[in-house]
């Protein structure tokens, strides 16, 4: 099948046109790929469908068979509401209230998966990445913002709306007088953790901070505490941990330590160091995650 992936993001939109099998076990292969700056919602959607249209024919293809989109949010995911498939109330003004997903499949005419980016490549570490054959777990990206995907019995939770792993409250350090950045919560993990809290806290951007900065052991604690929550609360086999600060080296080795503070020894199948390393990993597929989680989710919905 000939898929077509989104990776809408916040500051740029991921296309790829993959080569794919549902049945086939094996990681797609990307037949071209682009990278769209993500500015208003009608040029963005525009490169988009130009991307899909210019690669198809390029490779002699005449027609895509679905395409999947895993995109930031919060996103409108119930299939019986008028507003399925649209970007709700994002803090980014442009793209509020924005349908995205009927848009690809009008202009298209192909079925059009559609989930947050979290969700997305939650499902492409299923199929492909670090948590094949997996039932239960939990994929979060830290970075710009924080969010989860959330696996429980072999499918994605979505419930209500869907999970918001950012949100939750965690309880602060003594040392830290940093308010918190989130503008809905103030000090939830988001407002206390993403990219863009480290830099304001530390008054320098993330990427600049070194290894030995203090800064990392916060961080480290922090989401050790929400993953702890995270732990108990739905019981995941593994929390795959993604993002630009995310993948940042070491920092998935700091949170498993912190981790096994967090949970006191409650959990004695996580009780040693090996095992709470092996619990919090880095995705498989990398930075790609994303891309191919949103192959993933298409091939899922052609195939159904
Ligand atoms: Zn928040």
């Amino acid at each position: 099948m000939i898929i077509g992936a989104i990776e809408a993001g916040g500051t740029k939109f991921v296309c790829g046109l993959f080569d794919a099998d549902y049945q086939d076990c094996a990681k797609p292969s990307v037949i071209a790929r682009a990278s769209i700056p993500t500015t208003e919602p009608g040029p963005t959607l525009e490169a988009a469908l130009d991307f899909f249209a210019r690669s198809a024919e390029d490779k002699g293809l005449s027609k895509l068979d679905g395409v999947g989109i895993g995109s930031f949010g919060p996103v409108d995911l119930r299939l019986s509401s008028p507003t399925w498939g649209y970007i709700t109330n994002t803090p980014k003004p442009l793209w509020r209230d924005t349908q995205v997903a009927g848009f690809f499949r009008d202009r298209l005419g192909v079925p059009v998966a559609f989930d947050t980016d979290v969700n997305a490549a939650a499902y492409g570490e299923y199929l492909w990445g670090a948590a094949k054959g997996l039932k239960d777990f939990i994929y979060m990206t830290v970075g710009t913002g924080i969010g989860g995907g959330v696996f429980v019995n072999g499918d994605l939770v979505h419930g209500l709306t869907h999970p918001e792993l950012g949100h939750i409250k965690i309880r602060r350090e003594a040392s830290d007088g940093f308010p918190g950045a989130c503008p809905f919560h103030r000090d939830c993990l988001e407002g206390m953790a993403s990219g863009p809290a480290i830099g304001l806290r530390w008054k320098t951007r993330a990427e600049d901070l070194g290894s030995g900065h203090e800064a990392w052991e916060l961080e480290a604690r922090y989401l050790a505490k929400a993953f702890a929550s995270y732990a108990f609360v739905l019981s995941p086999e593994r929390i795959v941990m993604g993002g630009g600060v995310g993948l940042r080296p070491g920092l998935a080795e700091r949170v498993a330590v912190c981790l096994g503070e967090e949970l006191g020894g409650y959990l004695p199948i996580l009780d040693d160091g090996e095992r709470l390393s092996a619990f919090v990993t880095r995705p498989r597929l990398g930075a790609e995650a994303g891309l191919f989680g949103a192959a993933a989710i298409a091939l899922r919905c052609c195939a159904d």
